[in-house]
C-alpha cells in the first residue's frame, strides 16, 4: 500500500478490464436494500471516470475500499463479483455498509499503480509535522510529530473526492482497505492494522490456511527508500503512512486494516481472503463495542 516506487506489471489474466464495463456491471449488480451512487467524476487524459460507491443504511457502518492502486485488481473484482453476497451478509446482521470498490478508475483501466495523471491517491489523506514547518506523508517507526493534518484540496483528485464523500457520512465503526503487493514474488498475505490485534488474529489465521503469511520480513513494496517497514512475527504491520487506514485510526475508528495478498496469488484465493476479512469486519461491527 506504499507509494514511492512504481509497481511491476503483474501477469494476472484480468490485468486489462475496461472501467466502463466495470462501472456498468457494478451499477447493475448492487442489490436492494443497498443503492449504488457516483460520488464524483474525475477527468483523466481528457476522459471522464465515475467514482463509484454503494450505501447500505444501518448502524455501526463498515467502510470497504479497494482499487487505490490500479494494478491491484483483486479487491475491485471481489467487490464486483460478490456484492450481492456482501450486502446480504451485512443486512442480515443489521450492519450498515459503505463500499468504494474502484477508487482509482483510470489506473484500473490502464493497469498502473497511480492514476493516468501520475498522481498517487493512496497515501495522501494525512500529513505529519515532524519538525516545525516540516511536513511528511508518513512517519518512520517510533518517529514523533507535532501536528497531523488532512491533506485537503491539494491532494490527488481521487483522494480529495473520497475524503469529501467520507466526511459527508457517519464515522464508520470499522474500515477495511483491500490491496495487493505487486513487488513480492509468490503467493503471500500480510496486513496493515491498527487497534486491538486480537480482533484480527482469527482472520489472519484463516487467511494463512490459503497462502503463507509473510512473517518477520521486510516489506519492500513501494516504500520511501529510508523506511524500514517489517511485517512482524505474526504478519502484522502498524504504520502511520498517511493512508485511509491511518486516517480512520486518527478519526477514532476502532477496527481499521489494509490487507495485502500478492498479485501472484491466484485470483480465486485472493478473492476468498478478501471475503474472509470483509465478513470478519461485518462480524466485528455486529458484535458492537
Ligand atoms: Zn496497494
Amino acid at each position: 500500500m506504499r507509494r514511492s516506487r512504481r509497481g511491476q506489471t503483474g501477469g494476472v489474466a484480468n490485468s486489462r478490464v475496461l472501467f466502463a464495463d466495470y462501472a456498468a456491471r457494478w451499477n447493475a449488480s448492487v442489490p436492494a436494500p443497498a443503492e449504488s451512487f457516483t460520488y464524483a467524476t474525475v477527468l483523466e487524459d481528457g476522459r471522464e471516470f465515475s467514482l463509484l460507491g454503494l450505501r447500505l443504511p444501518g448502524p455501526r457502518p463498515v467502510v470497504v475500499t479497494a482499487g487505490f492502486h490500479g494494478d491491484e485488481k483483486a479487491g475491485p473484482l471481489t467487490l464486483l463479483e460478490h456484492v450481492a453476497e456482501i450486502v446480504a451478509y451485512a443486512a442480515a446482521r443489521g450492519v450498515g455498509l459503505q463500499i468504494y470498490p474502484c477508487i482509482n478508475p483510470s489506473g484500473f483501466e490502464v493497469h498502473t499503480r497511480y492514476n493516468m495523471a501520475g498522481e498517487r491517491p493512496n497515501n495522501d489523506f494525512l500529513r505529519y509535522e515532524v519538525q516545525p514547518g516540516v511536513w511528511h506523508g508518513e512517519l518512520r517507526e517510533g518517529q514523533t510529530f507535532t501536528a497531523v493534518a488532512p491533506v485537503g484540496d491539494g491532494g490527488p483528485k481521487e483522494t480529495v473526492a473520497l475524503a469529501r464523500a467520507l466526511a459527508a457520512g457517519p464515522t464508520p465503526f470499522a474500515a477495511l482497505d483491500l490491496h495487493q503487493d505487486n513487488f513480492i514474488h509468490g503467493a503471500w498475505f500480510y496486513a496493515y492494522v491498527f487497534g486491538d490485534l486480537a480482533a484480527y488474529r482469527p482472520l489472519l489465521a484463516r487467511s494463512g490456511t490459503l497462502v503463507p503469511v509473510l512473517r518477520g520480513s521486510i516489506v519492500d513494496s513501494g516504500h520511501e527508500p529510508d523506511s524500514n517497514i517489517y511485517a512482524d512475527a505474526e504478519g502484522f504491520i502498524v504504520s502511520h503512512d498517511g493512508s485511509i487506514t491511518d486516517k480512520f485510526q486518527r478519526d477514532g475508528v476502532l477496527y481499521t486494516a489494509a490487507i495485502e495478498t500478492t498479485t501472484e496469488t491466484p485470483g480465486p484465493i485472493a478473492d476468498e481472503i478478501n471475503l474472509i476479512w470483509i465478513r470478519g469486519f461485518v462480524d466485528l461491527a455486529a458484535q458492537g463495542d
